[in-house]
């Protein structure tokens, strides 16, 4: 199995991105594997703390692991949006091929301190574990939001983030970028869509050489994430997307059958219900 870096250093040369997808039970874990596997495609799943916490972390790495040795597919699995060393180490020590560790919320000098710590102890577990950190506030909650989270709106800037990178010694680099995590409710439908400062991803790519990852993917403008993916974006994470389409799935279900009490019937549907939007996103950011 390839290492997840020389993945995404072959898409970041093919102008294509590996799409990352959250998951917090089989559903989801199940749709993103059929989905990748039918389209032959590199994937990544992440656990955010929260969803480390439901799953288990050792837990997460194990239901990975046994689909790669079973399938061969690349398949790799991220510790997203991790707030601190001790869940960062473990997150090491369990197998992980990537770890965020997000300082977003910290003033720059603190989050540069706490981020280039959590590098040389992740690195010292394994080096081969590619570490993201984070500059730029794009909103914490993948869920339907009510309004725009407060204190967003300004975008990394290419000299933070080169400042950044050379200061932490990151492999990959998570800017705000017109991003946001959610979904509002006018977007829930389509009728608002998110869209990305395009230049300013090209600014920061040449300024830093990192690799970038797009976070709050989802319900972005089709365009945008093309042209996002050209200027230098190789990882895009989707949640609320598959989240809405779970419960929509989950819910068409319990709604068709009201006797229905057998979970894998059930759940069958949402499995279907997220495998299509992650379908259409792998196809969109591998397009060529
Ligand atoms: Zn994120």
């Amino acid at each position: 199995m390839k290492p997840l870096i020389e993945v995404l250093t072959q898409a970041r040369r093919d102008r294509v991105a590996v799409g990352h997808f959250n998951f917090s039970d089989l559903v989801a874990l199940k749709a993103v594997v059929a989905s990748a596997r039918k389209l032959n495609l590199p994937v990544m799943v992440g656990t955010s703390e929260g969803e480390r916490d439901f799953v288990g972390v050792r837990q997460a790495a194990a239901l990975v692991r046994s689909i790669r040795d079973e399938t061969g597919l690349e398949i790799f699995l991220n510790a997203d949006h991790t707030h601190s060393l001790a869940k960062a180490e473990a997150a090491a020590k369990a197998g992980f091929d990537e770890i965020i560790f997000d300082g977003s919320t910290l003033s720059f000098e603190e989050n540069v301190a706490q981020t280039k710590r959590a590098v040389e102890a992740i690195k010292s577990i394994n080096p081969e574990i590619v570490v993201e950190g984070e500059v730029g506030y794009i909103g914490t909650s993948s869920a339907i939001l009510d309004k725009i989270p407060e204190g967003m709106g300004a975008l990394t800037t290419p000299d933070e983030a080169r400042q950044f990178v050379e200061g932490t010694g990151i492999d990959v680099l998570a800017p705000a970028v017109g991003n946001m995590h959610g979904l509002l409710q006018s977007m829930v439908s389509g009728a608002v869509q998110k869209h990305l400062d395009i230049e300013r991803i090209a600014e920061i790519a040449q300024a830093t050489g990192a690799l970038l990852t797009l976070h709050g993917g989802s319900g972005t403008n089709d365009d945008d994430f093309k042209r996002s993916i050209r200027a230098g974006i190789t990882i895009v994470h989707v949640n609320t997307e598959i989240r809405l389409a779970w419960r929509r799935g989950v819910e068409a279900a319990l709604s068709k059958d009201r006797g229905e009490v057998v979970p894998y019937k059930i759940l069958t549907g949402a499995v279907e219900a997220v495998s299509e939007v992650v379908e259409k996103r792998l196809q969109l950011f591998n397009a060529r």
